[in-house]
């Protein structure tokens, strides 16, 4: 043994999923490729690096995102970050792939880890990951409430309930300018109040101070009573109307929460969040909403577009399934006695294989019984035993492991008897 070595540590942040709950994690990836298959999403996958200024231009310079928390890689002249969200390198995808010419509105999903350098913290990782989906090139308020009503599937699957789906309109651009000043106005005779980084978020960015966690802070914004009818235009009123009628037409409950503003520049229109109680301070599952500027803003044409994600590890927090050893997915293990019977085995084992019968065997050089043991660990529904006696005879023993009953198979057609009592 080395003593002296130094054992290495995982970085700060960052979690190894062992093998009992990346089922569990396969198992949410799969209802949640169900659910975007079953409303139209195709699979996007995009690189885990992209341009550190794809992220200053679609976040937005002021964010705490791109202020504190990315992960930026120097490489010769190039300056890349580590994705902190997917957004928009699936936007910038779809402008570089011209998916805006070819197809012009596509609906894409997307499962995958994202990195943020936060100083770590219950609920919060700095490699965390995210099941989303954006669909671009349409302003129909209908797939706002269809994203959401595929958000609601997706939970529904994961036996998810106890969720509550906050909702807000930021209205277009010229809404957000109004929206802005009114909270400016509203603030300003409050600002001793707000902690020192509120009064500095004041002038550079107020939406930020209705996000603030300080107590102080968030008692002021409580008493903002803002609603989305004093700035929103015409237009975005009545597509945030047509948003909501459609959710009850669907029975989707949402509450209706004027101090959402979500934490990136690129959403407009409509905003949404998903938290549930059982999270804590880091109550929020998901979150999504409009963003029909940045299509344009990072060189597309002028369409619009909606997306939303969910956090894999906070969707498995409360979704209530348990860590399993996922016993039973092998089906047989060949257990075998001696060095003639073991390459025998292997051969056999191969055999198996190409049946796709999912099966195994011992590769440390176990005593039978500590190969029976190994078998009833996995959960298997046959053993197959091979000694001097079953090779002289070309045949194996099969053994039901649930009733304990033994045949005696010839090597000729064993994967066919076998077959049948699967
Ligand atoms: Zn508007
Ligand atoms: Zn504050």
């Amino acid at each position: 043994m080395a003593e002296n070595l130094k054992k290495f540590k995982i970085p700060s942040g960052m979690k190894d999923i062992l093998s009992a709950e990346a089922y569990l994690w396969q198992e949410a990836e799969d209802k949640a490729k169900a659910a975007f298959n079953l409303y139209g999403y195709k699979p996007i996958r995009t690189p885990l690096l992209e341009e550190e200024g794809l992220f200053n231009r679609s976040l937005g310079n002021e964010t705490e995102i791109v202020k504190k928390q990315m992960f930026v890689i120097r490489h010769s002249e190039d300056s890349y970050v580590l994705r902190p969200e997917a957004t928009a390198g699936v936007v910038r995808a779809y402008i570089e792939n011209n998916l805006d010419k070819t197809d012009s509105f596509v609906k894409l999903y997307y499962i995958g880890p994202m990195f943020r350098a936060e100083r770590p913290q219950k609920g919060r990782l700095r490699q965390f990951h995210h099941i989303g989906a954006e669909a671009l090139g349409s302003n129909s308020p209908y797939l706002d409430s269809e994203i959401i009503s595929l958000i609601k599937y997706i939970l529904n699957a994961l036996g998810i309930s106890g969720y509550e789906l906050k909702l807000n309109s930021l209205g277009c651009p010229e809404d957000k300018q109004k929206l802005s000043r009114m909270l400016q106005d509203r603030l300003k005779d409050e600002t001793e109040k707000l902690c020192p980084d509120c009064k500095e978020r004041l002038n550079r960015n107020v939406f930020r101070v209705l996000d603030c966690k300080n107590e102080n802070c968030k008692q002021v914004v409580s008493r903002l009573s803002l609603t989305p009818e004093d700035y929103l235009c015409q237009e975005c009123s009545e597509h945030f109307s047509a948003v909501k009628k459609n959710l009850d037409k669907l029975n989707i409950n949402y509450t209706l929460s004027p101090n959402l503003v979500r934490g990136l520049d690129y959403y407009n229109r409509t905003i949404f969040e998903i938290s549930h109680k059982d999270l804590g301070a880091q109550d929020a599952l998901g979150a999504g909403g409009r963003y029909d500027n940045l299509i344009f803003e990072l060189g597309g044409p002028k369409s619009g577009a909606v997306g939303f994600a969910l956090g894999i590890e906070r969707l498995l927090l409360v979704a209530g399934c348990r860590p399993h050893g996922h016993a039973g997915q092998t089906k047989v293990f060949v257990v075998t006695l001696g060095e003639e019977a073991k390459k025998e085995g292997f051969q056999l084992l191969d055999k198996l294989r190409e049946a796709d019968i999912a099966s195994d065997m011992d590769y440390e050089n176990k005593s039978l019984k500590g190969q029976m043991r190994k078998a009833n660990d996995l959960g298997v529904k046959f053993t197959i035993l091979i000694g001097d006696e079953e090779l002289k005879k070309q045949s194996l023993l099969l053994k039901d492991m649930a009733s304990g009953a033994q045949e005696e198979i010839s090597f000729n057609n064993f994967i066919g008897e076998i077959k049948k009592r699967l």
